[in-house]
């Protein structure tokens, strides 16, 4: 398959402390790579760094065959890279229908933007009028992956989206998420815990303190190890 995103020997660093070793990752559109790590292992760096918001100390980053190492963030995003932050990023006193029209800056048509969101999304054309912070965790994670799905991503870039959800909830995003991606996006997702995303994921990777330990299909031993490793269950 070919790969929309990679990540090529990739050194990152705070001041002088590296925290990715010279990791490589790659993503394909139609594909769901789940990053799987403990606190602290850098996944979220990662994730900057392919939005390009973290600088790389080296290595490379290459999206749809062209190398962009150092290219701005506004380029990636109009390039379609996506970031959806940990934390859902969404304006809780703006109503869920304002939060959608700030895409507009984006070049998308109000129709367009409420046609890709409600069709996807059908709670939030009934929470339409609502402030997004009156909504459930998981409808707020609903409303943060349409704003995304409003700039028409190649690529979307997910941090921890389970984070502080029911696994039933869980459960239902990521069969969104699977439905995006076989939509033609090209989907990396960060999660501290493994077993919800794994189940939808086509590949994973397993973050240790910078360095990827293992990937493969989570099929392929890759779940006992990771329970063996540190992950646990969740
Ligand atoms: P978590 O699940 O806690 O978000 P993570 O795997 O996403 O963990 P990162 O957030 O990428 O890990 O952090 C990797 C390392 O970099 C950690 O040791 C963290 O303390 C450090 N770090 C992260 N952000 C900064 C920052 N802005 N300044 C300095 N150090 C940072």
């Amino acid at each position: 398959m070919n790969a929309i995103l990679e990540l090529r020997d990739v050194r990152a660093a705070y001041d002088e402390i590296t925290v990715l070793h010279g990791i490589d990752l790659s993503v394909s559109a139609g594909q769901v790579v789940a990053l799987l790590g403990p606190n602290g292992a850098g996944k979220t760096t990662a994730l900057k760094v392919a939005a390009g918001v973290h600088p790389l100390s080296s290595g490379q980053l290459w999206l749809g065959g062209r190398d962009v190492t150092g290219v701005a963030p506004r380029d990636l995003a109009r390039a379609g890279v996506c970031l959806i932050p940990e934390g859902r990023g969404v304006f809780p006193n703006m109503s869920v229908r304002d939060n959608l029209l700030m895409m507009t800056f984006t070049g998308a048509s109000r129709e367009q933007i409420e046609e890709v969101a409600f069709s996807r999304f059908p709670i939030l054309a009934k929470r339409a009028s609502q402030t997004a912070g009156t909504l459930s965790g998981g409808e707020q994670q609903m409303l943060a992956l349409a704003r995304g799905l409003a700039t028409d991503p190649a690529v979307l870039l997910l941090d921890e989206l389970s984070m502080g959800l029911a696994p039933l909830v869980v459960g239902r995003l990521y069969d969104e998420v699977a439905e995006i991606a076989r939509s033609g996006v090209a989907v990396l997702v960060v999660e501290q815990f493994a077993n919800a995303v794994l189940d939808f994921a086509d590949h994973a990777a397993v973050l240790v303190r910078g360095r990827i330990q293992k990937q493969g299909h989570p099929d392929s031993g890759l779940r006992s190890e990771l329970a063996a490793l540190y992950l646990g269950s969740s």
